[in-house]
């Protein structure tokens, strides 16, 4: 992953957090190989041969890149001090 694709997917997640499109992301996940779901962070297909992280929410479960859960979690992380 390049520092830009990173950024953009850093800003996605900040405006959708901030739209409530995407709830803060959960300490409940369950990490496994990609089934083919999309990535609720950058809207792209999780490969067979990448990791996606299962994040179970209230109402609720999401799917992302661990690279995105990442991200998300930590803008989730931020936006709760803030
Ligand atoms: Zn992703």
């Amino acid at each position: 992953m390049s520092t830009t694709e990173g950024h953009l997917i850093r800003q996605v997640v900040r405006e959708r957090l901030a739209a409530g499109v995407l709830p803060p992301a959960g300490s409940r996940t369950y990490a496994g190989y990609g089934t083919g779901k999309v990535c609720c962070a950058c809207d792209l297909k999780i490969g067979r041969d990448e990791v996606e992280f299962d994040v179970i929410g209230q109402d609720r479960s999401l799917t992302a890149h661990a690279h995105c859960y990442h991200i998300w979690w930590a803008e989730s992380a931020k936006a709760a001090e803030s």
